[in-house]
């Protein structure tokens, strides 16, 4: 059965959606390769679809597979999806500019975090709500972190203490999504950089283990396993 979205939500989703997944191993594009039989980006698009606030998705999908995409996401809910880029900004940009006018909130969530929990997707959005103007969902950094020079030296220890392994989804009220990608320059891992750039001060909110991001064969085994014991 085809998921609802929310009419009356104020937000939209952006998906980016068209990386090759090299780090995964030869094979179709990564949002589109099966965990537990079905593509990521099915997983990811029905835990959206599930987030009482989304009012719009908008899936950017490799270039030669947008019809694809489109039927693959036509049962799990009622998503747009455009041609993404050659870069992950270039496939928000495209994105973001296909989102209709309404949700005030935009998030950013990569398909390959595909068992983010809906909740997580509402307490990034509630803290745009309550008046932040960029929001992203953090864990501590469990690991020490060094820094390495030339020939594998290390050249010191950083305090790990100030450091935070980021996740998706990122929240922003949408005027500010869309000026840091007005003015974006070099392409960026993540949007929260864009909007750093621009002097907009970027908020915290608690992560979720469940948000890994699904990049190499082994965290794919490790998101079969959650989905087994209920995720
Ligand atoms: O390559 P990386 O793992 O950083 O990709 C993060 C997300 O951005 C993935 O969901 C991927 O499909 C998406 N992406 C994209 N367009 C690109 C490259 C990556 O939509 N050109």
């Amino acid at each position: 059965m085809t998921a609802q979205l929310n009419p009356r939500g104020d937000v939209a989703v952006l998906v980016p959606a068209a990386g090759a997944g090299v780090r995964l191993g030869p094979g179709r594009p990564k949002a589109l390769r099966l965990l537990a039989g079905e593509p990521l980006l099915v997983h990811a698009v029905r835990r959206l679809a599930a987030a009482r606030s989304v009012h719009t998705i908008v899936v950017a999908a490799p270039v030669a597979e947008v019809e694809a995409v489109r039927e693959l996401l036509a049962p799990v809910a009622p998503v747009s999806v455009v041609p993404g880029g050659a870069e992950r900004q270039e496939s928000v940009a495209a994105a973001l500019a296909a989102v209709p006018p309404g949700p005030e909130i935009v998030l950013v969530h990569d398909a390959a975090r595909a068992l983010t929990p809906p909740d997580l997707v509402e307490a990034v959005a509630a803290a745009v709500r309550a008046g932040r103007p960029a929001v992203i969902p953090v864990l501590p950094v469990v690991d020490t972190i060094k820094e390495v020079g030339a020939g594998e030296v290390v050249l010191g220890t950083v305090d790990r203490s100030a450091l935070r392994a980021v996740q998706t989804p990122q929240g922003f009220r949408r005027s500010v999504l869309t000026a840091a990608h007005a003015a974006a320059g070099d392409a960026l891992t993540d949007d929260a950089g864009l909007v750093e750039k621009q002097g907009v001060p970027v908020s915290c909110v608690p992560g979720s283990e469940y948000a890994l991001k699904i990049t190499r064969p082994f965290d794919l085994a490790l998101a079969e396993h959650l989905l087994t014991s209920g995720a």
